[in-house]
C-alpha cells in the first residue's frame, strides 16, 4: 500500500504526463509551436496547479487566490493545458489552439481564464509579480505571487532591475522559478551569453536561493512546501530541467524551441509518453 505522499506524488506525476499529452495535442491542432520549453516546466506546473497554488478554478477572480505569471510565454501551450486540465475552461478548448480568435494563443492573454498577465515579450514578468506581491503587502493580504522565468530570458536586463527591487523591498510573498533547461530559442545558453554563477548572482541580488531537479516531482513539491525560503527576502528556485522533456526526438535541443507538428511528430510524441493513439 502506497504511503499517503507516495500516492500525491504518483498522482502528480500522472497529472504531468497527461499535461505532456495536452501539450502536443495543442501544438499538433496548431501545426506548430514551442514544445521544447512547454515540456521542460510541465512537471513543475503540475506541482504548482495541484499541489501548491490557493486557487478556485470555478472562481477565477477569486481576490484571494495565489498569482501566478509565465513570464516566458512561448511556453502558453502548458499554461493552456494545465488551465484546462484544472477546469478554468474545458480540455477541448486545445483543440482550436493558436486558432483565429481563440482565448489560446501562441502566448498567454488575459482573456482566457485563469491567465494572471498577457506575456511573451520576454523580461517583464518578473516587474508585473512584484506589483502583484507589493499590492499584497499594502493591502494586508495573504496571497503568494510566482512567476517562472526562463534561463534565456534572464538575459534581459529588466530581469535584474526587477530583483534588485524585490529584495530592496522585502518581499517574502514573491517567488520566481527559473525553468532552467539550459537551451534558448539560437543555442546553448552557455553559448549565447551565459548564466554562471546563477544562484550567487540571485544571492548576491539579494534572493534566498535553492536548486532541485525540475523533473523530481518529490523534490518540487518539497521545495514548494518550503516556502518562503526567508522571512524577509523574495525565493528563488532554480530548476534544472531538460528542454523537451519527455520526447527524445526533442530533448535537449534548439532546433525543438519551436518547431512543426506533423502527424507523424505527435504520433512519435505520444508513443514516447506511452500513449500509442
Ligand atoms: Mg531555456
Amino acid at each position: 500500500m502506497l504511503s499517503n505522499r507516495e500516492a500525491k506524488l504518483q498522482g502528480l506525476r500522472e497529472a504531468a504526463l497527461r499535461l505532456r499529452r495536452n501539450i502536443w495535442r495543442a501544438l499538433h491542432a496548431a501545426g506548430s509551436g514551442h514544445m521544447g520549453g512547454s515540456l521542460s516546466a510541465a512537471d513543475l506546473l503540475a506541482a504548482l496547479y495541484f499541489h501548491h497554488l490557493a486557487i478556485r478554478p470555478d472562481q477565477p477572480d477569486w481576490p484571494a487566490r495565489d498569482r501566478f505569471v509565465l513570464s516566458k510565454g512561448h511556453a502558453n501551450a502548458a499554461l493552456a493545458a494545465v488551465l484546462a486540465q484544472s477546469g478554468f475552461f474545458d480540455e477541448s478548448l486545445l483543440d482550436d489552439f493558436y486558432g483565429f480568435e481563440s482565448l489560446l494563443g501562441m502566448h498567454p492573454d488575459i482573456k482566457a481564464p485563469g491567465v494572471e498577465m498577457s506575456t511573451g515579450g520576454l523580461g517583464h514578468g518578473l516587474a508585473v509579480g512584484i506589483g502583484m506581491a507589493l499590492g499584497a503587502q499594502l493591502q494586508g493580504r495573504d496571497f503568494r505571487t510566482l512567476v517562472m522565468l526562463g534561463d534565456g530570458e534572464l538575459q534581459e536586463g529588466s530581469n535584474w532591475e526587477a530583483a534588485m527591487a524585490a529584495a530592496h523591498m522585502g518581499l517574502a510573498n514573491l517567488t520566481a522559478i527559473v525553468d532552467f533547461n539550459k537551451i534558448q530559442q539560437s543555442g546553448p545558453v552557455k553559448a549565447v551569453l551565459g548564466l554562471d554563477p546563477l544562484a550567487d548572482k540571485w544571492r548576491a541580488f539579494g534572493w534566498e536561493v535553492r536548486e532541485i531537479d525540475g523533473h523530481d516531482i518529490g523534490a518540487i513539491v518539497d521545495a514548494f512546501d518550503a516556502l518562503p525560503y526567508a522571512p524577509d527576502k523574495p525565493s528563488l528556485l532554480i530548476a534544472h530541467t531538460v528542454k523537451g522533456k519527455g520526447a527524445g526526438f526533442a530533448e535537449d535541443s534548439h532546433l525543438w524551441h519551436v518547431n512543426a507538428v506533423t502527424d507523424e511528430v505527435y504520433r512519435n510524441a505520444l508513443d514516447e509518453l506511452g500513449d500509442a493513439q
